[in-house]
């Protein structure tokens, strides 16, 4: 790629929470196949990231090229309102099929955190239908849902995102993030301060909103089933909604195909994103019941007050549905598993460094958490000398790979991993 090229897109364009003054290097990709990106200078680099919890079939895969391609020859784009194509009626069908039983009402949108921001109107909606006036939302600490306003609102209220926005952002209420782990026992006051402020404040809460079993961008923790199976239930005691945000975790990640099963719970709302179109282009599904559905459509508005210009858009429906067939077509359940057991026997020794505070895995996930913040683009460029494309932040060096991955390459990315961790 041209220099002059580089420049400009320092100068000029934006990258996920960077500078425009002293902006983090970036690396020219000009194609991707398989579990390989390739730069512009012909380096291939094994992507350790599925760009960001998306590429589970990795890129440029055949099956969803082809569907891509025929859906372009008959419609790229045309407007839902008044309108319906064989592509979302398609998508919306295997969705209902795969998700928990009772989730049987679909809202298609752009992105993840549009999804978050569906179902958070939806809760308030929901309530608002029922003539009662439940506005906050009960939530978790180390939370991630997005970066659009509803969504901020409900991350973690200790990163930055909360000072900078102090006075737009409304007050919902935190609950100290479970702190045990998934394969730990069962600690059962781990519940305690989520039953306290549902206790307290249940009759002003419109829903729970939380990432069932592993909290991603907010610490790329994992947390107990039984955690998950506790808030379920106190959310029925307490009558309050229960939204599972599985935009991350969703598509066989942590080795079941929704989270939620770890638990065995059904949520009232769930996102869906990311891996929706096998990380193809963006779309995100908001799922919820009849009930919730029916209670909304006879409140005051007498529909759902959202509708976006893309919405349903058959381009990314036709993918997505092409991804969801391949995966539930394929013993993805295998690969996980096997990726899991190869992310325990490589990353696991690390645990013994000096430098490192935990290492974790389930699923395709695996965390080095280190003691220290990292230097990412010290880091980023150790990577690529080493032919892998692993994305760290905070203090986590973490690997989510494409479910294709093989053997030997996933070794390329825990050796990249260990031979940084052991130069500390
Ligand atoms: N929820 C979760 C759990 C996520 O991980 C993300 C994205 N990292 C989002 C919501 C927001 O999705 P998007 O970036 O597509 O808006």
């Amino acid at each position: 790629m041209n220099p002059s090229d580089i420049e400009f897109d320092q100068r000029h364009i934006w990258h996920p929470y960077t500078s425009m003054t002293h902006p983090l290097p970036t690396y020219p990709v000009v194609s991707a196949t398989g579990v390989e990106l390739v730069l512009s200078d012909g380096r291939r680099l094994i992507d350790g990231m599925s760009s960001w919890w998306a590429a589970i079939h990795g890129y440029s895969h055949p099956v969803l090229n082809e569907a891509a391609k025929s859906q372009i020859d008959q419609m790229s784009h045309v407007m839902f309102g008044g309108i319906t194509h064989p592509p979302a009626i398609e998508l919306c069908k295997q969705l209902v099929a795969i998700t928990p039983d009772s989730l049987e009402c679909v809202f298609l949108a752009d992105s993840g955190s549009v999804a978050v921001e569906v179902a958070l109107k939806m809760a308030l909606q929901y309530w608002q239908a029922k003539g009662e006036k439940r506005q906050r939302l009960l939530t978790l600490r180390h939370g991630y849902h997005g970066d659009t306003f509803g969504a901020m609102s409900v991350c973690d209220p200790e990163n930055s995102m909360h000072n900078l926005y102090k006075g737009y952002l409304p007050n919902h209420l935190f609950a100290d993030a479970p702190q045990c782990q998934f394969s730990d026992e069962w600690q059962p006051e781990d519940i305690t301060p989520f039953k306290q402020l549902l206790l307290q404040y249940h009759d002003e809460i419109a829903a729970v909103i939380l990432e069932p079993i592993v909290q991603g961008a907010g610490g790329m923790r994992i947390y107990h089933p039984e955690y998950l199976r506790q808030v379920r239930q106190l959310c029925d005691e307490y009558q309050t909604l229960l939204i599972a945000d599985e935009i991350a975790t969703g598509f066989g990640r942590t080795g079941k195909l929704f989270a939620c099963e770890h638990a065995k719970i059904e949520p009232d709302i769930l996102c869906l994103g990311k891996a929706l179109t096998g990380g193809y282009m963006t779309l995100s599904a908001t799922l919820t019941t009849r009930q919730v559905a029916e209670t909304i459509s006879q409140g005051e508005a007498d529909c759902f007050m959202h509708g976006p210009t893309f919405m349903g858009n058959p381009l990314a429906c036709a993918v997505a549905s092409a991804s969801l067939k391949l995966l539930v077509d394929s013993p993805w359940q295998q690969h996980i598993q096997s990726i899991e057991a190869q992310l325990k026997t490589e990353l696991f020794p690390l645990k013994s460094h000096n430098a490192v505070a935990d290492v974790r895995a389930l699923g395709a996930i695996g965390v080095v958490e280190m003691k220290q913040p990292v230097d990412v683009a010290s880091l980023q460029c150790h990577f690529v000398q080493h032919g892998v494309w692993i994305r760290p932040f905070g203090r986590l060096i973490y690997l989510m790979p494409p479910y294709i991955i093989q053997p030997k390459q996933l070794s390329r990315l825990t050796n990249a991993i260990a031979d940084v961790i052991i130069k500390q």
